[in-house]
């Protein structure tokens, strides 16, 4: 009987697919066209590509893994989309608060980059971003800011998904004297890093109000060469709408499409201040939107318009922003649960934007903003393995009655306990695998000290 046994075992090994790993968990949220929720599932993942996802004992009776990781108090869910932010910036976290933004700008931004950002600067600061990003379950950010170089290699090196732009704007900047300047140093980005893994290099615009349109025709020429996205600013206060209507006539939606800037790959951070002749603008031209309603609230810039941006089918997703002084975090579970609510408080209906729909601005939607829905944002098979798991044991996260509203309305960012990035496990029990967090503290208490010392005693800025 025994061999019998053996026997069946044998031909059940044997039959079993080979995969690097089998992720468990009580749920599994896929976010696939059906929106499958599986309860007791498991996901097979083999090199940087997810195989298979389904009930646990399907999946364990069809592979056969080299390593497994069981988690049956916890849901896995797709890796979390930041869809705009500056992650440098987390060194100046609160450096400033509850200011106007053009007081915040020139008093404090200006002068404290001016003096203090260095290629130096944006490594650490970028290594700080992403272990504050893994942790909360983010494995995909997009990112605009200067030496974006710099933070392309530390993305690498700390195992996260990016989509990052060196930022083109047109006044001097710490990594660039002219526009001319920058557009030279994105196309050298573009060429280097087009075929990375992990990297997908973009082209980015700071906004219409800070750049000629000889510039911003340039830079979406460039982009198109390349088939890269092209990310900008847009309509974020009502003052750029205001200038632009008094200079041009026109909305800077209307303004940069008569400019040909949206004939290609877009992703348009904001948006607040939209009509409805600009959205069908957004929507014929397939612009995706990063919806940052953190930023647009801290910076009382405005509420966009999601609700009818959602009706319209927009590639809507969420961001940070900031992190500098118009956040103050990059934690996208605090992103889900602001945009639900804001848009509940802004359209008096609470039946708006409801969970399930944030968690898809967070993934498959947000994914789609970049163009990138073939490669990420859901658990499907032949999709880059980019998955996280999410505790479900803590006293914020019981009793559970339906996982998306557990998701974005109680779980936390601090609950995310495992990560993987195109297959390689980067957080293991809430521990980065990749980053040396102590250090990496140790190094951004240090910067803040230098530029503290700065605003008190340095040079003039530019
Ligand atoms: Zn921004």
């Amino acid at each position: 009987m025994r061999l019998f046994f053996s026997f069946f075992l044998l031909v059940a090994c044997l039959s079993a697919a080979p995969v690097d790993w089998i992720w468990s968990a009580r749920y599994v949220i896929t976010m696939d066209p059906q929106r499958r929720v599986i309860e007791h599932g498991a996901v097979a993942i083999r090199g940087d590509k997810i195989v298979a996802a389904g009930p646990q004992a399907d999946i364990d009776g069809a592979y056969q893994a080299k390593q497994r990781l069981d988690r049956p108090d916890a849901l896995i869910a797709p890796g979390l989309i930041n869809t705009h932010t500056h992650a440098p910036m987390v060194l100046l976290r609160g450096i400033a608060d509850d200011l106007r933004l053009q007081e915040w700008l020139e008093k404090y931004i200006f002068p404290a980059e001016a003096r203090n950002v260095t290629p130096d600067f944006v490594r650490w600061g970028t290594r700080l971003a992403c272990l504050e990003m893994l942790m909360s379950g983010t494995t995909t950010f997009t990112d605009m800011y200067y030496f974006e170089d710099v933070i392309a290699e530390t993305a690498k090196e700390c195992g996260i998904r990016g989509v990052l732009g060196d930022t083109i704007i047109g006044f001097p900047s710490p990594d660039a004297k002219t526009p001319a300047d920058a557009l030279r140093f994105t196309t050298k980005f573009l060429e280097r890093f087009r075929h990375d893994p992990l990297i997908t290099p973009a082209v980015a615009l700071h906004a219409i109000y800070t750049n000629t349109d000889d510039t911003l025709q340039k830079a979406r020429a460039i982009a198109n060469r390349y088939s890269a996205p092209l990310l900008i600013h847009l309509s974020e206060t009502k003052r750029e709408n205001d200038d632009m209507m008094t200079k041009r006539g026109k909305t800077p939606t209307a303004a940069l499409d008569g400019l040909g800037v949206f004939n290609g790959r877009t992703l348009a951070a904001h948006a607040v201040w939209v009509d409805d002749a600009d959205l069908t603008i957004l929507r014929d031209r397939h612009v995706g939107i990063a919806h940052c309603p953190s930023s647009n609230m801290k910076l009382a810039s405005g509420a966009a318009p999601v609700t009818r941006m959602l009706a319209l089918d927009l590639a809507v997703g969420l961001g940070t922003d900031g992190p500098a002084g118009s956040n103050n975090d990059l934690n996208l579970f605090e992103e889900m649960d602001l945009a639900s609510k804001l848009q509940k408080l802004v359209t008096s209906d609470p039946q708006t934007l409801p969970a399930q729909q944030s968690l898809e601005m967070a993934t498959i939607r947000g994914a789609r903003a970049l163009g990138m829905e073939k490669e990420i944002g859901s658990i499907e098979p032949a999709k880059r393995a980019d998955l996280i798991t999410v505790r479900l044991d803590r006293p914020h996260a019981v009793p559970l009655y339906d996982v998306y509203s557990q998701m974005v309305y109680a779980l936390k960012g601090s609950d995310v306990r495992d990560v993987m990035v195109n297959g390689r496990v980067v957080l293991r029990d809430a521990h980065a695998l990749t980053i040396d967090a102590q250090h990496v503290i140790a190094k951004a208490e240090e910067f803040g000290r230098k530029v503290r010392q700065s605003l008190m005693t340095g040079p003039q800025p530019r």
